[in-house]
């Protein structure tokens, strides 16, 4: 830059044109800062929303039986007659009511099923549908 002139009207001049050069600079600065942090969030907020679609994607539909990590915990803890209960994932023990499909013979505690059949009237394991059970017991080959 030009050094100061001896006159106060030219410094004071050419001092605004700094402080205007120098505002411009920050400015500037301050803008591209801005739009790289906009840029990386956006570029951010993009691989979380492929990642949650590819989750949905390879997510099993609900009602097609238990989860991987339900069975899991279920495989450590088996039940004396290997017999859980698909509704609340635990294990059917023989003092506890339980109620046995005849559609599919799938076993349940009777509170779960009873519950679950006032809601969907299939089998929440094999999705087979459920009568009344003596309906079921009517119809065969
Ligand atoms: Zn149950
Ligand atoms: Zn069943």
């Amino acid at each position: 830059m030009a050094e100061r002139g001896p006159g106060d009207e030219a410094s004071a001049s050419e001092q605004d044109l700094l402080a205007e050069e120098v505002l411009f600079v920050i400015l500037s600065v301050a803008l591209l800062v801005v739009c790289s942090v906009v840029a990386w969030q956006l570029a951010q907020l993009y691989r979380l929303l492929l990642q949650e679609r590819s989750v949905r994607q390879f997510r099993p539909r609900a009602g097609l039986g238990l989860p991987a990590a339900d069975l899991q915990s279920l495989l450590a803890e088996p039940a004396p007659d290997a017999s859980e209960c698909c509704v609340c994932l635990q294990e059917i023990e023989e003092s506890t009511p339980s109620l046995r499909l005849q559609c599919c013979s799938h076993i349940y505690h009777h509170s779960c099923i009873v519950e679950w059949l006032r809601v969907v009237a299939s089998c929440p394991m094999c999705r087979q549908h459920v009568g009344s059970q003596s309906e079921a017991a009517d119809v065969g080959p």
